[in-house]
């Protein structure tokens, strides 16, 4: 017999996640042993030593299992942020939460609404429910809010903006986001995810929290993955009402953040200094990227993320595996329909140097 058969509707369509492989591996490969990987959003300034000394000091307690509640790690967050702690949904990363939402409102039939080009994680968590994609037209790359007002219809139950979004970059403001709001009936959720917020100039980042209090239906998603620099430990947390919240927490894994991830999690969000540090050098990547860009005329979309996405004009999956040859990974986009797109994640100075060289040898510019 085939199980594929009598696997729920939703997953017979599914295609396994395209992960990479290890970079040692790959080095094997290639007879190669100087890759750098600019492929995955990843923090390229390391781990930060406030969350170092927070895990080396949780060893000893591994034997344990995790505090479900997290209740250190949201006492610092509604803190920072000037919460509630009962408004916080800790998650396995935050693609843990936006499977979460998704699995607490949404059942096979209903309407889940986000942006061509938006995250992946969107179509996917829809699908393996078995609930309806609808999937709006980007504008200008980015989420196109007008159409997604107008697609509204008596089945839609979500709605995912990613802010700014991955793998495009593209941005929304705050009066867009608040405009948007004021219009979405209070019966569909409004996912806000906003993995990249602090990679924003302050005076443009959207304050989503203080948008909660008028708009009931609002959840913010945010990661430790990206800025805080522990993508590998997988830890993100959900902002909503707290009476969202409470459903959240009936239908997560009691245990769905590891000790490792709540220590550093607890220590890094507070890590100020650090945080600047990696903005800083997101900033000044991005500029020397698209100087780059501009001074060869390559196209590129204007991004407010960790990453920019290049638009080559011609099938980039050749120019991805020549830039792989030379050491440099990058990550291909023509999953999201954009098979002329390479994603360049922001990395270090020297880093970023390595890819610019290597583009420029394969490109012949
Ligand atoms: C990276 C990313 C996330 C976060 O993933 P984690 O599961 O927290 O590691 C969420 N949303 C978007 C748009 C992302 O690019």
């Amino acid at each position: 017999m085939q199980y594929i058969n009598i696997v729920n509707e939703g997953v017979k369509q599914l295609q396994p996640y395209q992960a990479g492989k290890p970079i040692e591996e790959l080095e094997r490969e290639l007879g190669i042993s100087n890759i750098i990987k600019l492929a995955s959003n990843e923090n390229p300034l390391g781990l930060p030593e406030s969350a170092k000394q927070a895990i080396q000091a949780e060893l000893n307690n591994l034997t344990r299992y995790p505090d479900s509640n997290g209740f250190y790690f949201k006492q610092a967050v509604a803190k920072k942020f000037g919460l509630a702690p009962e408004q916080i949904t800790l998650g396995n990363g935050s693609n843990d939460l936006l499977e979460l939402i998704a699995h607490t409102f949404a059942s096979e039939g209903d309407e889940i609404m986000f942006s061509q080009y938006a995250f992946i994680v969107y179509p996917l968590v829809t699908q393996a429910i078995n609930a309806k994609k609808i999937e709006i037209p980007a504008k200008n790359y980015g989420a196109d809010l007008n159409s997604f007002l107008n697609a509204i219809s008596d089945k839609t139950k979500l709605i995912y903006i990613a802010n700014p979004n991955n793998p495009t970059g593209t941005f929304l403001s705050t009066a867009e986001i608040a405009e948007f709001l004021n219009k979405v009936p209070h019966h569909i959720i409004v996912v806000l995810d906003e993995a990249y917020t602090e990679f924003t100039l302050p005076e443009e980042r959207v304050d989503a929290f203080q948008l909660l209090a008028k708009h009931p239906n609002l959840v913010v998603c945010r990661t430790l993955s990206k800025a805080y620099g522990l993508a590998g430990l997988r830890i993100g947390y959900a902002v909503s009402s707290t009476e969202i919240a409470d459903l959240f927490n009936r239908v997560r894994q009691p245990f769905n953040c590891n000790s490792l991830a709540l220590a550093a999690a607890t220590a890094v969000i507070n890590d100020e200094e650090f945080i600047a540090k990696v903005a800083e050098n997101n900033l000044q990547g991005l500029k020397q990227l698209e100087n780059f860009f501009i001074s060869k005329g390559l196209k590129y979309i204007a991004s407010k993320g960790n990453f920019v996405l290049l638009d080559l004009q011609q099938p980039a999956l050749p120019i991805y595996d020549a830039l792989l040859r030379k050491g440099v990974i990058v990550r291909p986009v023509g999953g999201y329909g954009l098979p002329n797109h390479l994603r360049i994640s922001i990395g270090l100075p020297e880093e970023n140097q390595r890819f610019i060289q290597a583009l420029s040898e394969v490109l012949d510019i």
